[in-house]
């Protein structure tokens, strides 16, 4: 026979309801912590015992409690920082709920001494389990103690499902190190048994950063891209990488959150100049209204959700990759001047052709990751209508024509291709040059073809291809018909799932045009206007096509590659903004072997 239903008793569904916001003592450390942080501290203690289940003590030298709020602070659903409904949507402190100390009061033996500015003694509350046991006047300096013991005593379900005391004490400390990076002005300790932990003496976020990755630390690059969507923080030097992604600490509005989607931003930043399977780390801050994020999603606001994410995603990866690039272009020993001038002057005439008439303020930036950066070079060469050709003359004295005549010297065994040119020593990363010439081709033949009134030019192919694919690429085939057809594919529908393809751009003749197919209709997932998909069309072709880095070249394919790189608007970049050359000139030589100049 089942039972019959009951009510629980209060504490009953008190401790499964705490439960939900304290699930480990790393939980109760991280709330504990946002209490101070949201009470002004400037500077918080954590000390630890037996990993948090026997003992947590955060101290705190901010606001206080008043002797006579301490029973409602422990009370559920009591808090001081919102009123109404409509405060939710515009919430800035860490806490909102009312939940935190109520739901660790609930599983644990608790001790609150507080005092404010404004009272002569400190008081304290100590609870068991939720019942208050002890309410007096005590002595502390202003500020506030939280002493949590035995935790989860009464719970020994959830007891039976922590991990050893190692690990959550190593949460714990992750918890304090997240708060830190946040706020790096604030200085925290944390000590776990008497072992200090981390240290961060509340300063500049250089400062908590060293603290907190160590030595790493010193090689981290710096964001910064003010704006609506404000982008900030410090990022792995591409030499130094982990293994999982849990170093890279995603901020919104000062707040750590866990979003899988911003983490990609990030690492799309990288592409290309990390290991596979390496991960970078490092602290971003994203700033923006408030009302752009609804924190309210999740019981310990780990998650948060966003309006408009796909704006945060792309401001978050330009503002990434643009700090990669100048860190790399000032690279320690040999400094680029002439070619950083290029790549400024280049990104802004990359796509021959199109584009023109586009005011700054609406330029798209879905060129496919990473996207180019908002550099000045960009806004230069947008600002006042001058066609590419023109923003390649604005960089003058620093053009890609003047590295004409590019000869090849040599292939490195892992596929560099080394040339002289009149400028100096030119180091060229094939695929990368290869894919802009494709691409660059590509486009401009599509948009030849399209002023001409006839068909892009393509290459028959001897046997039809019958493609399979799902029915949602079928829908996005559709919708992006004219464009393939406009970069030379010949494609037609062949049945239910089934895509003839009759045709393909020349340059792709030798493919599986299957693969390539099925490929560019899954970029097509991707989203964004009809422009930003065919150019992410036109790169994706171009990049199946190009020679692989490791390719081995004959001298003559060497010297075809880099006479048409030379001709190529914007050939210093590949279609994703990496460079496709680096020069080595006579002074950088000179600065790097420690030689006078001449
Ligand atoms: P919340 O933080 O969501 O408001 P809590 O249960 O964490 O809820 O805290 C309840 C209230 O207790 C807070 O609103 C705040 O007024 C007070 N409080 C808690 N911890 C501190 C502290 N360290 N310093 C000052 N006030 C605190
Ligand atoms: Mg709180």
């Amino acid at each position: 026979m089942t039972a019959p239903i009951r009510l629980l008793p209060p504490q009953v569904a008190d401790a499964i309801a705490a439960g939900e916001v304290v699930e480990r003592p790393a939980a109760a450390v991280k709330e504990l912590c946002e209490n101070a942080l949201d009470a002004g501290a400037t500077r918080i203690d954590v000390d630890l015992e037996g990993g948090g289940l026997v003992r947590i003590v955060v101290a705190d030298d901010g606001a206080g409690i008043p002797g006579d709020q301490l029973r409602l602070a422990v009370a559920r659903h009591a808090t001081s920082k919102l009123e109404t409904v409509d405060d939710l949507a515009r919430v800035r402190s860490l806490g909102f709920r009312g939940e935190a100390l109520a739901s660790i009061a609930a599983v644990s033996d608790l001790r609150i001494t507080s005092r404010t500015d404004a009272e002569d003694g400190a008081w304290l509350l100590h609870s068991r389990a939720g019942e208050v046991l002890e309410h007096r006047a005590a002595a502390r300096a202003p500020g506030t103690t939280v002493e949590v013991c035995d935790l989860f005593h009464n719970t020994p379900a959830r007891l039976a499902f922590l991990r050893s005391e190692r690990s959550e004490s190593a949460a714990a400390v992750r918890a304090v190190s997240d708060l830190a990076l946040t706020h790096p002005e604030v200085g925290f300790s944390c000590r776990s048994d008497d072992r200090l932990l981390l240290r961060s003496p509340g300063g500049s976020l250089i400062d908590t950063a060293t603290a907190v990755f160590g030595r790493d630390a010193a090689e981290l690059i710096a964001v910064e891209a003010p704006g609506g969507i404000a982008v900030s923080g410090l990022i792995s030097e591409p030499r130094s990488h982990r293994g999982t992604r849990s170093g890279l600490v995603i901020v919104i509005n000062r707040r750590r959150v866990h979003n899988r989607a911003l983490l990609v931003a990030v690492e799309e930043a990288y592409a290309g100049l990390l290991p596979v399977g390496r991960h970078p780390f490092g602290v971003v801050e994203v700033t923006l209204d408030p009302a752009m994020v609804d924190v309210n999603v999740h019981p310990t606001k780990r998650e948060v959700r966003l309006r408009e994410e796909g704006r945060v995603f792309t401001a978050v990866q330009r503002a990434c990759w643009t700090a990669l690039q100048e860190a790399r272009l000032s690279a320690a020993g040999i400094r680029l001047p002439q070619l950083e001038a290029e790549v400024a002057g280049a990104a802004g005439a990359d796509e021959p052709g199109l584009e023109l008439r586009e005011s700054p303020g609406t330029r798209s930036v879905e060129l496919g990751p990473p996207p180019l950066p908002e550099a000045a070079g960009i806004r230069a060469a947008y600002g006042d209508d001058r066609s590419p050709a023109a923003g390649d003359e604005r960089a003058a004295g620093h053009r890609l024509s003047d590295l004409a005549p590019l000869r090849p010297l040599a292939q490195t065994s892992e596929g560099w291709l080394v040339a002289e040119s009149p400028r100096g020593l030119v180091l060229v990363d094939p695929h990368a040059a290869h894919e802009k010439i494709l691409y660059t081709e590509l486009l401009a033949e599509g948009d030849a073809a399209l002023r001409e009134g006839r068909a892009a030019t393509s290459q028959l192919l001897l046997v039809d291809s019958v493609v399979n694919v799902e029915p949602a690429a079928m829908e996005r085939l559709s919708e992006s018909f004219d464009t393939l057809t406009g970069l030379g594919f010949q494609l037609e529908t062949f049945g239910p799932g089934l895509i003839r393809c009759s045709a393909v751009p020349a340059a792709t003749a030798s493919l599986d045009p299957g693969r390539l197919v099925r490929d560019l209709l899954d970029s097509l997932a991707a989203g964004g206007d009809a422009r930003a998909r065919r150019r992410r069309l036109a790169a994706l072709t171009a990049c199946h096509a190009a020679v692989r880095l490791g390719d081995r070249l004959d001298p003559r394919e060497q010297l075809r590659l880099l006479e048409r790189l030379v001709v190529t608007p914007g050939g210093l970049t590949c279609p994703h903004g990496r460079p496709t050359v680096i020069v080595l000139d006579d002074r950088s030589l000179r600065r790097a072997f420690g030689r006078p100049a001449p």
